[in-house]
Formats: C-alpha cells, structure tokens, sequence
C-alpha cells in the first residue's frame, strides 16, 4: 500500500512526487510511453538554463532526482484504475498496485485513429470506455481498435458481458491475447442512425453492435471516464488544489488543460503533490 501513486514520469508527476516525498510519505511513481518533454528538441522558456535544455535530458534528470529521493519510480503501462474500498487499486499487466492517493500526471494524448465515420458514430456504437459502457453490449458483438495491452485489457473488460470480441489492430501489429485479432486495415465504419459494419480496404466487412477505441496507452480522457471524473472536452476539470471531484484522485499538468507548458505543469504537480499528501496522511 502507497501512500501516493502517480501515474506520469513528465514534468507535472516528478514534480508531484518531489513534494509528496518530501512530507515523507511513500510515493510511487508509474509511467510508460513517450512525455511529450521527451519529443522536445530544446527548450529555451524555462527557468534556469541559460544555453536551454533537450527534453530528454530534463526528462531523465527529473526521474534522477526522485529516485535519490527515495520515490520509487517503475516503467510500467497503467491499464486501469479502480476504487476498492476507498483505497485505489492501480492496474498494470502483472500487478495492481494500492494507493490511498492517486495523481493523474499523464499528459494529454488522445489517439484518435484515422477512419471514416469514428467522429460521426461517437456515442451511436463508437465508445473510449469499455467500462462505462459494456453493459449496452450484453449479448452482442463488440471490435476493440488497438494493438496494445490497453486495447487487450478493454478486451477483456468486454469479454464478461459481449457475446463476441474481435480485436482489429488497422494494419499495425498483432498483440498477443486470446481474442480473435483481425489485422486489415479498415476503411470506414457504416450504419444509420447507429454503428452496423466496419469495412475493410479489401472491400470486406464484419457486422458489428459496438466499436471501442483503444489505440496507445490509456490516456487521461480513458482513467477519467473510468472514475467518473468530470471533464472540460478531453481535459481533467480540478479545483485550485488540483482536486477532482472524486475524492483521493488529484490530476495535473497538461491532463487538465489550458498552457501546455513545463512550467504550468511543475506547478500543478506541486500541488498536487501537496493536496495528496494532506489527504493520505488523514487516512494514516
Ligand atoms: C515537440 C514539443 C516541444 C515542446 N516544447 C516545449 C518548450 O519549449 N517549452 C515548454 O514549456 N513546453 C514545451 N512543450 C510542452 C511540454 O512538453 C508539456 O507541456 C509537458 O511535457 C507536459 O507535462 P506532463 O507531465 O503534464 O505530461 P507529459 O510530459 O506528456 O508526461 C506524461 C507522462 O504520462 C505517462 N503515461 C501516460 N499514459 C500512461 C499510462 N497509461 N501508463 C503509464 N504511464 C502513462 C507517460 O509515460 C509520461 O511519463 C513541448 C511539447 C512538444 C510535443
């Protein structure tokens, strides 16, 4: 049991975990795939470099300095997130880790895939959350778009109420799972007033009740929709103390929105950093 589980290793969740650290909490910090910092050839806006920095040199160092601190820090993919008993219960591929605090320091990156007709059947048959919405497909069949371990543990989350699953990867990779994987590129998705088919560039097509997108990791838009977060289009909504509207979850950074830059996200991890201590400590 942590204290304080960050998900996000960037800016605003090493920040974070500076100063939960720092109340002498323990403090875990998750993150997998690419920071936006880390694609940022240099930086000349931020405090204190005079001839600037590459992201991936303060990327690194960041990790450095919250590991001398004592945060442990894991490359891990987080796949889900859930409540159990007031404490959360962080779900990776082969551990669930419990925080009495989470902070959602993941960035902002949906992956919206490049097909006809996603835009237009959003909320007809094309969902981000396979959660909030399975129950509508007990007894059909459902696709997953995706290829990695999010796109499995949606799947899966499926799988207990959907008659049929099917991954459809649109041409990238296989993962390794027990679903039913199709790997042809798709064209587009069609039906009238709600998703029937997806179609495939070879002119074939499945007949389908459900589409869930789960391209990537599970961003920001997909734990908050998990944990019935408030949102402001795809940003996390919080209060000044980086509060959510769930009690114990703080989010930060360019997950909620408005300057995305280092030094917004420095501060919000700060804060929330402070705010998730306050609140672990109450429950000690
Ligand atoms: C090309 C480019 C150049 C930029 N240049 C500048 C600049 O010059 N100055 C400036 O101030 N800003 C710049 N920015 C913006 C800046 O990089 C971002 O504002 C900042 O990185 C946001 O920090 P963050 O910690 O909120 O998110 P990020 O840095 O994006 O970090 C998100 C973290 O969440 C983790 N994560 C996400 N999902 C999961 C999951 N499911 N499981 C586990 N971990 C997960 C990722 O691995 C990552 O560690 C630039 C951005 C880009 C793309």
């Amino acid at each position: 049991m942590y204290d304080v589980i960050i998900i996000g290793a960037g800016p605003a969740g090493i920040s974070a975990s500076l100063y939960a650290k720092r109340s002498n909490l323990s403090v875990l910090v998750l993150y997998n795939g690419e920071s936006n910092l880390e694609k940022a050839l240099k930086i000349e806006n931020y405090y204190g470099f005079i001839n600037g920095i590459t992201g991936r040199e303060l990327f690194d160092s960041g990790i450095k300095q919250a590991e001398k601190l004592g945060v442990e820090v894991i490359r891990k993919e987080v796949v889900k997130i859930s409540n159990i008993n007031g404490m959360y219960g962080v779900e990776t591929v082969d551990e669930i880790y419990e925080g009495k605090a989470i902070i959602l320091a993941t960035g902002n990156k949906k992956i919206l895939p490049n097909i006809k007709g996603i835009k237009e059947f959003e909320g007809k048959g094309v969902s981000f959350c396979a959660i909030c919405d399975a129950f509508f497909y007990r007894g059909k069949s459902v696709v997953v778009i995706g290829n990695g371990k999010f796109a499995v543990s949606e799947a899966n989350e499926l799988s207990h109420v959907a008659n049929k699953v099917v991954v459809l990867t649109d041409g990238l990779e296989k993962p390794e799972c027990e679903f039913n994987v199709n790997s042809k590129k798709i064209k587009e998705l069609l039906g009238n007033n709600k998703i029937e088919k997806v179609k495939f560039e070879d002119n074939s097509e499945i007949d389908v009740d459900g589409v869930f997108i789960a391209l990537g990791e599970a961003g920001a838009s997909n734990f908050a929709k998990t944990l019935g977060l408030l949102q402001n289009d795809d940003n996390i909504k919080v209060n000044d103390r980086m509060e959510t509207n769930v009690e114990g979850i703080y989010a930060c950074g360019d997950a909620t929105g408005g300057l995305k830059q280092i030094c917004k996200s420095v501060y919000e991890g700060a804060q929330a950093g402070i705010s998730a201590s306050e609140y672990a400590r109450k429950l000690i």
